[in-house]
Order: structure tokens, then sequence, then C-alpha cells
């Protein structure tokens, strides 16, 4: 069985630095990502408060760092499973998926997704765009290596036709693998998910186009993003009205999500100002119970926004609706005026999905977790990446909401504290 150093599990921005700094010591890690691509959440976003830095700026050369890394292997489309520890060591059993490709031989081409002929929903562009039932998963995800949806692929063999390599690297049988590998130790950075655009019923009811995902706009500011600009969905028409509606599923006890989700004031105070960048005269306004600007330079990016003239209503959304014409009606109270329900309308809304866990760690690995499923943090105040199991440590938001400026110190400390155990703890 092959043994590494660490098993970091997740290849998000967390658990990408957290190999990095591992790697740079002189230990071996083995990344385990169940996507097609490392890069995580990270990759997907357009800019990032607090700097407005293209996030893909600072994502893609991490991903090529830990690609190209001498002491990190990477196994992508691959899932952790379970996480046992057996005596100081761990055994980590993982599942990879078919890909459909071989992995050894397909060069990145794209010939395979030039011929291939269904289009399916784009889960990077977040549903806004499409993409073939063959394809490389985005333009700079790595490995470069195409991956085969069988759920929408009508096994046509166009792909197989095109594909120039000897011999070819569809493979339309490849079944998937159960692996076991052995670490000194783990580091869980299984990251996050959000809350179903129809979490709240009072907001989506099924039929609502023009009222998205803050990840979808992300997409649509994304100058990567399926269309290069932003737009309606109804109709492709650029917004000329728009909203954004901080905590939709944050702090709200009627949909199980009681907690802040940490990173949506800045986020929508963030897309706000991309927005009104990319169309200076459309009219934007954000509506929120607080604004909670809690980092290093956060206040001042959020007064730059109110400076721009972006509207700032505190209020809570008690119901949307949309209309034939795509209009959607909001009916809000105004907390710091009367409190008596008013009723806006605007033409593309933006809610604020609050976050939730990106995995089970708990179940994976014994570990404690809060109520929610996030990773208990048992130490908080004096170990703070530590888990109830020594030799496991965790980085990012597998522990709860966090932005990235804290997910990267995380991410550096859980590196330490696996060294340390690799050395004092396992043995090497
Ligand atoms: C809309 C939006 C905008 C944001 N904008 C900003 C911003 O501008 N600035 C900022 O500071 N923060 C921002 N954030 C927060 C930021 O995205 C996060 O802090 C950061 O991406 C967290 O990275 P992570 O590595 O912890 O998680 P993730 O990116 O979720 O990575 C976790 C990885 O683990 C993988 N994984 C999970 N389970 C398994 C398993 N069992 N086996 C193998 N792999 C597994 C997942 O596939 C994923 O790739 C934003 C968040 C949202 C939702």
């Amino acid at each position: 069985m092959k043994k590494y150093h660490t098993v970091v599990i997740g290849a998000g921005i967390a658990g990408m630095e957290t190999a990095i700094n591992l790697g740079n010591q002189g230990y071996k890690v083995l990344l385990v990502e169940k996507e097609a691509s490392i890069g995580g959440n990270m990759i997907a976003l357009s800019k990032v408060f607090p700097t407005l830095d293209c996030s893909s700026c600072i994502t893609t050369p991490k991903m090529s760092e830990a690609s190209h890394h001498d002491n990190i292997e990477i196994m992508t489309y691959t899932k952790a499973i379970s996480v046992i520890k057996e005596g100081p060591e761990f055994n980590v059993k993982l599942n990879k998926k078919p890909r459909y490709v071989d992995e050894k031989t397909c060069i990145g081409c794209k010939k395979c997704e030039e011929v291939c002929p269904v289009y399916a929903k784009h889960e990077f562009e977040r549903e806004t765009g499409s993409r073939k039932a063959i394809c490389i998963p985005y333009t700079t995800a790595i490995p470069q290596i195409a991956v085969l949806d069988p759920d929408t692929c009508m096994q046509c063999g166009k792909c197989y036709d095109a594909c120039p390599t000897e011999p070819k690297s569809i493979v339309f049988d490849q079944e998937a693998v159960e692996l076991e590998v052995k670490a000194s130790s783990v580091v869980m950075s299984t990251g996050f998910t959000l809350t179903a655009k129809d979490r709240k019923k009072e907001y989506i009811n099924g039929s609502e186009k023009n009222i998205i995902t803050a990840f979808q706009m992300e997409r649509l500011l994304a100058p990567s993003g399926p269309f290069g600009s932003v737009m309606r969905p109804s109709d492709g028409k650029a917004p000329e009205n728009v909203a954004f509606v901080l905590c939709a599923h944050s702090r709200d006890r009627s949909i199980g999500v009681p907690y802040c989700s940490r990173v949506c004031c800045m986020y929508s105070i963030k897309q706000a100002m991309l927005l009104s960048g990319a169309l200076p005269l459309c009219d934007i306004t954000l509506y929120y119970m607080d604004i909670r600007a809690f980092g290093k330079g956060y206040e001042q990016f959020y007064r730059n926004a109110e400076a721009m003239g972006i509207k700032f209503i505190k209020a809570k959304v008690a119901k949307m609706s949309e209309d034939k014409d795509g209009i959607v009606e909001m009916k809000i109270e105004e907390i710091e005026s009367t409190g008596a329900p008013v009723s806006v309308k605007h033409d593309l809304v933006i809610m604020a999905n609050g976050i939730l866990p990106g995995a089970e760690p708990g179940k994976m690995a014994s570990i404690n977790t809060d109520e929610y499923g996030f990773i208990s943090q048992e130490k908080m105040k004096y170990d703070p990446t530590a888990t109830n199991i020594d030799g496991i440590y965790f980085s990012g938001t597998a522990a709860g909401p966090k932005d990235i400026v804290d997910t990267i110190a995380e991410a550096g400390a859980a590196a330490m504290k696996a060294a340390n155990y690799i050395t004092h703890g396992a043995g090497k």
C-alpha cells in the first residue's frame, strides 16, 4: 500500500495551500479532489474582496504550483470515503470515479468536445452556460483532461472517432476503482457548498428566472464567464434595476440555517461594485439586516460602495414573486423607517445564499462536527486547526464559513500541525 506523510482531502484553495506548505517542507503529500479539476470554489469567483484582485489570477498559479510540485501527487475525480486511525497512522479509502477518458493518453486537445453534439448545463458556470457531454471541465482546469458525463452522453461515438491519440483515449467501459493509501497525518479541506436556490419557498417557487444565486452572479461578472456580460436569464437583456438580498438563506431558523454565513455581506458589496462598473447606468440596491464588514479594509470597502452610489436599505425581504415579464416584486419590511410592509420591483435579483458544509467530514473520518456538519474546532483558542483526533487537522470552510484570508492562514497552520505530528507524533 502506498504511503504518504499527509493526505490532504479537498483541493480548493485551503487544500492546495496546505499541500504546498507541506510539500515545501519536504513532506510527501497526496492531494485528493473529488471533482475533475483542482481549484475548488475560488477558481470560479470573478474578483475577490477587499482588493478586487482577479480570482483566477491568484488561484491558477496555486493550481499550477500544486500540480508541478515534486512532493505533491494529485488524484482528481477521486473521492475520499473513509479515514481510519490505526496506531499513530491512518488508512484512507478512496473511490476513483470513471472519467471514461484515459488520463495517461489524453492530450487535452478538445477534439472530442468540438464534435460532441450534446449540450448540457455547465456545472462550473453554475448552470448559467452550457457544456458538451464530453469536455475539459473549464479553460484553466488542471489537469487538462477531458471527462465524459455518462448521464448526458448519447454514445454516438463521434468523440471516439475524433480522438487523435493512439490508442484512443476515450474508454467507454472504464470502471470506478477503490484504492487505499496510508498516511502519517490527514488534513480535511473539504470546503463548502451553497444552500439550494429554492431553500426558502417564500423566495422561490420553481419558475423564477430572474432571481439568481450569488454564485451565478459571480460567473456572470467573471471575464471568463459564459457571456462576458451580465444579462437577465429570462430575455438576455442588460438589467436596469438590480437588487441584492443579503441573509437570503442565513440567520434564518425557519430554513435551518440560523448562523451568519460571514462572507455574504462582503461578496454582495463586491458584486454590486463590479456590476456598477460593468453597467454604470444600472440602479443597484442592497437589502440587508446588518452589514458585517469584519476584516481588515472591509469597512472602507463598504463605504467605497456607498460612495459609488449603491443604495443600502436596512430591510427584511419577506416574499418575492416574478411576473410574466420577468419583473420581480419583493415585499419588504424597512427596519429603519416605519417597519410597514412595502412593495418594490426589480428586473434582476441576486440572493446571498447560505454556506453549508461541502462534505460529511464527521462521517468520513469519525471526527466531531457541530450540529450543522462543520468540523468542530475543539481547541479554538489555542490550537484552532485541530480536530478531536490527533493527526487529523483541517483548513478552510470545512470548519465553517470564512473568507479567503482566514482560509489561507488556516492552511499554513494546519500544515505546521501536520508536520509536527509527522515528526513527533506518528514518526517518519
Ligand atoms: C458567491 C461567493 C463569493 C465569494 N467571494 C469571496 C471574495 O471575494 N473574497 C473572499 O475572501 N472570499 C470569498 N468567498 C469565500 C471563498 O469562496 C472561500 O473562503 C474559499 O473558496 C474556501 O475555500 P475552501 O478550500 O475552504 O473550500 P472549497 O473551495 O469548497 O474547496 C473544497 C474542495 O474539497 C473537495 N471535496 C469535498 N469533499 C471531498 C471528498 N470527500 N474527497 C475529495 N475532495 C472533496 C471539493 O470538491 C472542493 O474542491 C466567496 C464565497 C461565495 C459563495
